[in-house]
């Protein structure tokens, strides 16, 4: 259910991308073209003007090229700058950095993290990912024995991330609702920090699950596969 959504809203991310290309695009089109026409109409147009008219229309073929790079180069700033990614040290990082916030709330974090767990990634993006997911235990657990653990280790076929708090939990219907743009339970809250962060977890064929108990605590659960050699060799 989960991945339909997401699928959905990047479709039409590309929808919206490819109609604005398209309908500037259409535009120097409309111009060449009916140049053309004038040009192939052999008396209705005045010949000394050839050289202008062709001029025109090269320009107007130049532009439509222009429009294309650049959006081109638009959709390639949400590629993603993947590379062999020693996500332990992402994952120390991301607990130093929400401790001082952690602490400003009296909560604990700890961290029990394998070494050298290495996925083909985004630092930057999977950094942003877990923070978001950490700032939201903390942001979920009560001010004084609130806990929030960082759990990271090779399993089977993937390396999973955990991240457990004992906050105030969420029902069914609330886990439903997760990644959807705006929802949220809190008074400052934004609503848009789990889409991003599925929609990254997805960019990186991993997958995110919440196990979750109304007053008891939640627990949340991100696998990505291995880093393969071959992926380097990918092209994206
Ligand atoms: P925001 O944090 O701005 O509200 P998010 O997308 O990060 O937006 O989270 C959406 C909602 O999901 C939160 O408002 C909260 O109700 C719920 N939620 C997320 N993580 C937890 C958690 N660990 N414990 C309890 N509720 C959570
Ligand atoms: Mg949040």
């Amino acid at each position: 259910l989960r991945t339909q959504i997401i699928k959905s809203e990047k479709l039409s991310i590309v929808s919206e991308l490819a109609a604005s290309v398209a309908h500037e695009v259409r535009n120097p089109l409309t111009v060449v073209r009916g140049f053309i026409q004038l040009i192939g109409d052999e008396d209705g147009y005045d010949h000394l003007k050839k050289k202008e008219y062709v001029k025109l229309v090269l320009t107007e073929l130049d532009r439509a090229q222009e429009i294309i790079t650049d959006y081109l180069n638009l959709a390639r700033h949400q590629y993603f700058a993947k590379k062999k990614l020693n996500i332990s040290i992402v994952l120390h990082e991301v607990a130093n950095l929400m401790t001082s916030y952690a602490n400003y709330k009296t909560v604990t974090i700890s961290a029990e993290i394998e070494d050298n767990l290495h996925v083909y990634g985004d630092a930057t993006r999977l950094k942003q990912v877990f923070i978001n997911l950490v700032k939201n235990s903390i942001e979920a657990v009560p001010e004084l024995d609130g806990n929030v653990v960082i759990k990271a280790y090779a399993s089977h076929e993937v390396i999973r991330v955990k991240i457990i708090d004992n906050g105030i939990g969420m029902s069914p219907e609330q886990i439903v609702r997760l990644g959807e743009p705006y929802f949220t339970l809190k008074e400052k809250g934004t609503g848009l920090g789990l889409t991003v962060t599925f929609s990254i977890i997805e960019h990186h064929n991993g997958t995110i699950r919440f196990q979750s108990e109304l007053t008891k605590g939640t627990s949340v659960t991100v696998s990505f596969p291995f880093f393969r050699e071959e992926d380097s060799h990918q092209i994206d």
